[in-house]
């Protein structure tokens, strides 16, 4: 974690853009950008694409995306000529899934909606991280109050390696700015009420001034997180 602090200093004094060439410098070959294909992550992956940042760009399918977000992913692809690429998760661990917990099981009890996330997105984030130094998220600091304790820089422990959140300090509607000033390609279910968009089975579109993850996993009562973050 020795530079931790000397990222942090960077970040409080230059662009976004200049902050993921400063760590791709830093840790040649080994940064990367987890792409949930959110705005935050559309935002990132422009400003790689348009500055030419030597970073790998990848999305985890879980099988369970919305159409939209599929599209979005191929439209992506094409707009910018940069591989992005596809980590899905293992297939006999899935077939063990929902051979044991039914298809829908995650409805069923928070320990099955964590088996279901941990089988879909975790383990193969795991698989993606494989010798990175540097884990670049989209991650914005007022997305939820755990998010809002975050730095820009933080050694994640667990997994041992720098993570990186460059639009911490960014608003929505910087973000939004920033895609429309652009022509960023973005989902289409943003235009539907869907602030953060994950699994379709598990993602609903939230009223204006709800919380912006009020809308995933709507029926538990405290579980705003799926793991990849190691946010609990
Ligand atoms: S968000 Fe829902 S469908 Fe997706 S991995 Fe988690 S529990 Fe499974």
């Amino acid at each position: 974690m020795k530079y931790l602090n000397d990222i942090n200093a960077y970040a409080a004094t230059h662009t976004v853009e200049e902050l993921l060439h400063y760590v791709a410098d830093l840790f040649p070959g080994a940064a990367c950008l987890s792409s949930s294909l959110g705005q935050e992550d559309q935002v990132l992956t422009d400003m790689i694409a348009r500055s030419q940042v030597p970073v790998r760009i990848f999305t985890l399918d879980t099988g369970r995306l919305f159409y939209e977000t599929y599209e979005l992913l191929d439209k992506t692809q094409a707009r910018y000529k940069t591989p992005i690429e596809v980590y899905y998760p293992d297939a006999l661990e899935v077939e063990d899934l929902v051979r044991t917990k039914g298809i829908n099981g995650f409805y069923d009890s928070v320990e099955n909606r964590k088996s279901c996330c941990a089988i879909r997105k975790v383990h193969p984030l795991t698989r993606a991280l494989e010798g990175a130094r540097a884990w670049i998220t989209g991650i914005r600091a007022d997305q939820s109050a755990n998010r809002g304790l975050m730095e820009v820089a933080e050694w994640d422990t667990d997994k041992q390696l720098y993570k990186l959140n460059p639009l911490l300090h960014w608003s929505l509607d910087e973000v939004n700015h920033y895609i429309h000033t652009y022509h960023v390609p973005y989902n289409s279910l943003h235009d539907k009420g869907f602030i953060s968009i994950g699994c379709a089975p598990c993602t609903r579109a939230i009223e204006p001034g709800e919380d912006p993850r009020a809308g995933r996993w709507w029926w538990e009562s405290s579980h705003k997180e799926c793991g990849l973050h190691g946010i609990k």
